[in-house]
């Protein structure tokens, strides 16, 4: 299914969490126990909630991290 929401690139995220406090509809959670290709923490974006707001792609400090459009195959959770 096509969805008009963002997306966390996993291994380009490193971690920091400044998207999930922006978020205005919560829906950014961290892959709990899991680390990406650069060994960080990283985030995911649920898509089915996302509102496609880009605050957290004005937060984010890491270019590349966000995406503003949906690509679920690059979320690793
Ligand atoms: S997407 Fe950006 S702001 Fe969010 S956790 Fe990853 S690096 Fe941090
Ligand atoms: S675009 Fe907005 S609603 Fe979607 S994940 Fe980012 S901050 Fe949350």
């Amino acid at each position: 299914m096509d969805l008009y929401a963002y997306t966390i690139v996993s291994d380009v995220c490193e971690g920091i969490g400044d998207c999930i406090a922006v978020c205005p509809v919560e829906c950014i959670s961290w892959a709990e126990g899991k680390t990406n290709a650069k060994g960080t923490a990283f985030a995911f974006i649920d898509g089915e909630t996302c509102i496609s707001c880009r605050g957290c792609l004005n937060a984010c400090p890491i270019e590349g991290a966000i995406l503003d459009e949906w690509h679920p195959e690059l979320q690793l959770v």
